[in-house]
């Protein structure tokens, strides 16, 4: 099969898994805002948005997008692949520094539900390890390629699933115009935007959105933020995406 009917048919797959599993809305859909939890005051009271981007970092695309962020003030996540950040750990690093939030995305890009204990911990605590010596941390969010996870994935994971409620498929086409669009028209307050730092076209597109979104008043923050913000802690094994309107009531 050709890469974008992998990626559909698993796409398709993760949302029947995901469709049939009883896993909750995001915490944040009725809690009042607390910009006490992420900087007081000179916080603006939102809406609150997180872009998150996955499958980086790729050195290339990586750099303009950080540059084009640090212009903007603005904090976005980076769910990382474990074979990318080798040979990147500086790049891995100015994130941090520049208040970015860095998560997992498997070590190798693996579907997480395909793989026993010790895949598992091949793709995600090694990931971990890395991360850790390069950080000097453990906590770390998790995303699990093309949102593919099943119960064991849950029980294994040791960190927060989050998955996303905003996705314009920018692997799809690399048609910056049509993602802008796409995102600009769906994104409300607590939305999470996936896109993907290794396209040039997804980098214009975050950097268009920003701009676009802020005048509008958004405020872009990480998934921590995100939580924190609405005085909420994410818990290990938990999955965090956001329901269809006509289920999340
Ligand atoms: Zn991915």
């Amino acid at each position: 099969m050709s890469n974008w009917k992998k990626r559909l048919a698993a796409g398709v797959l993760a949302f029947i898994t995901l469709a049939l599993a009883a896993v909750p809305y995001w915490p944040w859909e009725e809690a009042p805002a607390d910009r006490e939890a992420i900087g007081g005051a000179k916080i603006p009271a939102g809406p609150y948005v997180a872009l998150t981007f996955d499958d980086g970092p790729r050195a290339a695309t990586t750099t303009v997008l950080l540059d084009g962020l640090a212009q903007r003030g603005v904090h976005a996540t980076f769910f990382v692949i474990g074979e990318n950040v080798e040979g990147n750990e500086l790049l891995l690093q100015r994130m941090e520094g520049e208040g970015h939030q860095i998560g997992m995305h498997t070590y190798h890009h693996k579907s997480l539900d395909q793989l026993n204990a010790a895949g598992f911990y091949a793709e995600v605590d090694s990931l971990r390890a890395t991360l850790t010596a390069l950080l000097g941390r453990e906590e770390f969010m998790l995303r699990p390629p093309y949102g593919m996870m099943n119960a064991a994935t849950q029980a294994r994971a040791a960190a927060p699933i989050v998955l996303w409620s905003v996705d314009p498929e920018d692997w799809s086409d690399r048609d910056t115009a049509r993602q802008v669009e796409v995102i600009t028209e769906n994104t409300q307050d607590g939305d999470i935007i996936l896109l993907h730092d290794i396209y040039p076209a997804s980098v214009e597109t975050a950097l268009q959105v920003v701009d676009t979104l802020m005048a509008k008043g958004f405020h872009f923050v990480t998934v921590e933020e995100l939580f924190a913000v609405r005085g909420k802690t994410p818990e290990n094994g938990t999955v965090y995406r956001r329901l269809p309107p006509s289920s999340a009531g």
